[in-house]
């Protein structure tokens, strides 16, 4: 519909809206109904039998491999403890034969200039000159020999990007918050900061599995809506002065099915102490969850009222302590006020 009649020349009408504004609720909803109608008679758009040239960035003839040997030799991976870790969680084999997959994690999302040319440098002399940025806000390096990668591990400690958890709870997905976004209330980046710290003692294998995702308003770019635990910012006012808030999500993601489902609404938690209703849950979910039960089937079996339960006295404490009024990583106290910003969703 909107390759038909969208407006491509101008990129702030570039949507959909536009065109019910100009052409009425009606004629959308009968212009709708009669594409669908089509796709269900004759199939809708064919599908490409292969990818096209540059499509997403499709080679069809990939780039030489690089073979790993130019990488700088430092220390002894294989005697670093966390090179076994590093190797369970980040590292996957791909069917090409002798290749693997490495997962680079990237706390908040946030790359320097150096990290970035020293990740092409290693994708140029490791893998397929190619960098792939996920929506879990890391960067996959593809085809890495894997004879070489006790070298790129070497190479990724250099960077400071040798950090081990990837796919795991600690691997905490926000979106950048009130760091740079007009829409923002809170500054997620921070409180993604505070629950890996949180998680990241938890050596329960089920525990590992799950993911948090965080934003810092309703909107979701930080996907909070499918995290196995959610967040997003918002605000109260307690004794005349404003006070940084998340709204707690539980149950978000795939279901049994494979159905994308979103999170319940459990309870709006001051900033501070949503690590400490993170921890409660979880350790409810220890002791409390039945063998092969998924978190989603834990959390509907026990009732959103048992988690808002668990953490009213976190949601409304008595006395708020100074630090309540604060966000994390904030050395002045929270307010509304817009800051500059180069994202408003
Ligand atoms: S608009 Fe998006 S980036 Fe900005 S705070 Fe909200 S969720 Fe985060």
């Amino acid at each position: 519909m909107f390759n038909k009649y969208g407006n491509r020349g101008n990129k702030n009408k570039a949507r959909f809206e536009f065109i019910i504004r100009e052409r009425g609720w009606d004629w959308a909803k009968e212009a709708i109904d009669k594409e669908y109608q089509s796709i269900l008679s004759e199939g809708g758009i064919a599908m490409p039998d292969s990818v096209p040239e540059g499509f997403g960035g499709f080679q069809a003839v990939p780039p030489p491999l690089g073979t790993g040997e130019l990488l700088p030799v430092i220390g002894s991976a294989g005697l670093d403890p966390e090179y076994e870790r590093w190797l369970e969680t980040n590292v996957r084999e791909q069917k090409q034969t002798g290749y693997s997959v490495v997962t680079v994690r990237v706390s908040n999302g946030n790359l320097t200039g150096n990290q970035m040319r020293g990740l092409a440098d290693i994708s140029e002399r490791a893998g397929d000159q190619l960098l792939r940025f996920t929506l879990d806000q890391d960067v996959m390096l593809g085809f890495v020999p894997l004879r070489n990668l006790k070298r790129v591990y070497a190479a990724l400690k250099q960077l400071n990007l040798h950090a081990f958890g990837a796919h795991e709870i600690r691997d905490v997905v926000t979106c950048p918050g009130a760091y740079s976004c007009n829409l923002a209330l809170t500054k997620t980046m921070n409180l993604g900061e505070a629950l890996e710290h949180t998680v990241s003692d938890y050596e329960d294998t089920r525990v590992k599995r799950l993911t948090i995702r965080a934003s810092g308003c309703p909107n979701s770019c930080g996907q909070h809506w499918i995290g196995d635990i959610g967040f997003y910012g918002n605000a109260r006012k307690i004794g005349g002065k404003e006070v940084p808030y998340y709204q707690m999500l539980l149950g978000g993601g795939q279901d049994e099915a494979g159905m994308t489902r979103f999170g319940m609404a459990v309870q709006s938690l001051p900033a501070k102490l949503a690590p400490t209703a993170v921890r409660r849950v979880l350790d409810h979910y220890i002791a409390n969850r039945a063998d092969g039960e998924t978190f989603r089937e834990y959390v509907l079996r026990h009732k959103i009222e048992t988690f808002r339960a668990m953490t009213a006295d976190l949601a409304k404490p008595a006395e708020l302590a100074p630090e309540m009024y604060r966000d994390w990583g904030d050395e002045e106290d929270f307010s509304l006020k817009l800051g500059r910003g180069e994202c408003a969703a």
